[in-house]
This record gives structure tokens, sequence and C-alpha cells, in this order.
């Protein structure tokens, strides 16, 4: 790959609400966040539990935040008792859906093969992916990260090309550092992040890998957040806890508002 083109990439953070705040709690939290967000801010996604989209999308539809789901079925309609569709949540104002989120493969048994058809129908339905993809503990002590992630990618990306592909996002969270409070290192953060851009490079193409947006997720902080942002192949973040309070996501999101947003990486 080429070391001396400069591609500029969006920051994009994510808050994952889980299944937390009450809708009033949720109203509250954007409307005390709109007003610290500036006109030059990029995007803050919030993924909000399925009764919050649409009373917040009507919320922030004037703000730079985002409104999204953590999950969603594969088909269009069905028997599905419990389950939504894409059509549905684009339907009340959600623009993206978490998929692949290790609570979703380890709490709820989803493999690489459903998560693939999840993506390839928030393709088709035009509501925009973010994948999840991490290793556990066991799988990091063996030293199977790369093997682990290579096949992520190509089984949860199986059968879609990089058109399809133009507004995924991907979000390396190791599952050793979700709620943990043990974030990865900057070191293991930047090496990791080349990788899975190496690998979409092989995959995809490498003007591909170099548009991408990346997040890392597990265990971010007021504290770390900012030098993983500065980390030239990390471009966002996904924050589960830290993202609940108000305090603590405005000033994470406000830490990059004052500094350079827009970055780029030579790959
Ligand atoms: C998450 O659940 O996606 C996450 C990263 O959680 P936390 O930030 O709490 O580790």
């Amino acid at each position: 790959m080429s070391k001396e083109v400069e591609v500029e990439r969006e920051i994009i953070i994510t808050g994952n609400w889980k299944m937390h705040k009450t809708i009033k709690e949720a109203i509250s939290f954007v409307k005390e966040l709109i007003p610290h967000l500036t006109n030059e801010m990029h995007h803050v996604y919030l993924a909000v539990p399925f009764t919050h989209i649409q009373p917040l999308s009507k919320e922030c539809l004037n703000s730079s935040i985002i409104i999204g789901a953590q999950n969603m079925n594969d088909a269009n309609s069905g028997a599905f008792t419990g389950e939504i569709a894409a059509k549905m949540l684009l339907d009340i104002g959600a623009k993206f859906v978490l998929l692949g989120h290790s609570e979703r493969r380890h709490l709820f048994h989803e493999d690489n093969d459903f998560i693939n058809r999840k993506v390839k129908r928030a393709v088709a339905d035009g509501i925009q992916p973010i994948l999840c993809i991490g290793e556990t503990q066991s799988e990091y002590d063996a030293e199977k990260t790369h093997e682990v992630l290579k096949s992520q990618l190509t089984e949860c990306l199986k059968e879609l090309d990089e058109k399809q592909l133009k507004n995924l996002i991907i979000a390396y969270e190791p599952i050793w550092a979700i709620g943990t409070g043990h974030s990865a290192t900057l070191e293991i953060a930047q090496a990791v992040h080349r990788f899975i851009r190496e690998q979409l490079g092989e995959m995809f193409s490498e003007d591909f890998s170099k548009k991408i947006v990346i997040q890392y997720g597990g265990s971010v902080n007021i504290e770390n957040a900012k030098n993983l942002l500065d980390q030239p192949d990390v471009d966002g973040l996904l924050i589960g806890g830290a993202s609940l309070s108000l305090d603590t996501f405005c000033q994470i999101v406000n830490d990059r508002q004052l500094n350079q947003i827009s970055k780029g990486s030579d790959i």
C-alpha cells in the first residue's frame, strides 16, 4: 500500500446506551447536549433503545446528532416475535444500526453468518451499518486476534462489494476491554486498526480501506479518549458506559471539538 496518500476521514463518536435510560431521561440528555455541539462538529451518533428512536430523532432533527438502533433482524418481515426490521427502524427515524455487538454475539448467540445477512439487509434497505468485531480475552491471550478479526471481516462481509459498503463503519471492540475498565493500549489499538484497514484493502481495494471509518470501543473514558483518537488509524469511538453520563460524554466529544477533528492517515 502507498505510504504517501493522505486521506481525510470523518471522526464519528457513537454512544451505545444499551438498555439504559427512560425516554424522559433520554430527551433531557440530548436537550442538554445539543447546545454544546457546534457546526464544525463531526457527527455524534447515539445507539438507543428501540422505543427511544422516534422521540429522539425528532428532538435531534436540527442538530448534528444522528440517532440509530442497537440491533435488527435480517428479514424484511415475518413471524419473528420480538424482532424488528430495517424498514421499521427507518420508518421511525433511525439512520444507522449496530450489528454484531459482542453482547449480541455472546448473550444472544449471533454468529458471523447471521450478522452477514443483517449487513446485507442493512445495505439493501439503506440503513448505515456499524459492524462490531473483536476477540475474546482467551483469543487475545492465545495471540489469535488477527485470525479472529480476519474471519469476522471475511464472513460478516461476504458477498458484498465496496459500492454496497460505502457507508459501512467498522467498530473494533476487544471483548476483554468492554465494560472492564481496561482499555486497549494506544499501541494495541493502533496496530489492530491498521491490521483491519489492511485486511479491508485486500478484501476490497486500497481506496476503500483508506476511506472507511474504524472506531475503537472498550472502556473509553475522559482520560484515554483523546489519545485513542490521536492514533492515525482510529477514526472514532464506540462508547458504552461513558456515554451515559452527560458530563463525561460531553467532555469526550468537546475535547475533539477544541482540537482538530478531521484527520487522515498514510497507508
Ligand atoms: C460497548 O458496549 O460497546 C462498549 C464499548 O462499552 P464500554 O465503553 O462500557 O466498555
